[in-house]
């Protein structure tokens, strides 16, 4: 059985009868549904994901496609769970925990798919990939930077970036202070003190630009301790 994208997101998806090709993922089966089934006369987007050569969508892309509410929304899904990262800070539950600890229990072996996004409105599932091992695929898509693609991310220093923008996050620093500048915000430099803004800036400088640093911005949060006192 192939691993898709869809097949991990939503691993139950009821069966449909038709055979053919997905025109969303490619997938060959005998479970599918018609395309036409799944489209409105408002649905946007239609020629970057639908291959139209194919009439059907397989059982996986269909249950996908019809609970937008849910699937337009940051996304963990590996063969053993689906969680739904929380990238605000609403609080984190058992389905909904933080990118943090997410990618911490996230064991490197199986395959997964993930997809950091800011903006409900859109569909960006049918464009993530599949990854395995120490790096993963990413499907990045913020409209706020100008980002809507697939980056690659190393997972430990994903981890180690998203600890120091927590860190600088938690000691007061803006997200726009910690992706430009710590010493942009002079009152926040004279909080934290010189020494320690000059610490954290000199290594925060060492990784900005770097993927692992825009998506670590996004998905950071104040920690528990810092947003309870
Ligand atoms: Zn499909």
């Amino acid at each position: 059985m192939n691993v898709t994208i869809a097949r991990l997101i939503y691993p139950d998806a009821p069966s449909g009868s038709l055979s053919g090709y997905c025109s969303i993922c490619g997938d060959y089966g005998d479970t599918h549904y018609h395309r036409n089934d799944l489209l409105t006369p408002t649905s946007a987007n239609l020629t970057s994901i639908f291959d139209f050569h194919h009439p059907h969508v397989c059982r996986f892309c269909s249950s996908i496609w019809r609970e937008p509410k849910k699937y337009h929304r940051a996304i963990l899904a590996t063969p053993e769970q689906v969680l739904f990262p929380v990238i605000s800070n609403e609080s984190a539950t058992e389905e909904r925990p933080t990118w943090g600890r997410a990618i911490r229990a996230l064991r490197r072996d199986v395959p997964r798919v993930m997809i950091l996004t800011t903006d409900p409105k859109k569909r960006v599932w049918p464009f993530a990939r599949i990854s395995q091992g120490p790096t993963a695929w990413i499907y990045v898509h913020d409209p706020s930077r100008g980002l809507s693609q697939n980056v690659t991310i190393d997972l430990d220093w994903q981890l180690a970036a998203l600890g120091l923008i927590e860190q600088a996050y938690d000691a007061g620093f803006s997200k726009p202070a910690i992706e430009q500048s710590l010493y942009s915000s002079h009152k926040q430099v004279q909080a934290v003190g010189i020494q320690a803004t000059s610490i954290l800036e000199r290594d925060l400088a060492a990784i900005r630009g770097s993927a692992e640093f825009i998506t670590a911005l996004i998905m950071a949060q104040k920690t528990e301790r810092a947003s309870t006192t």
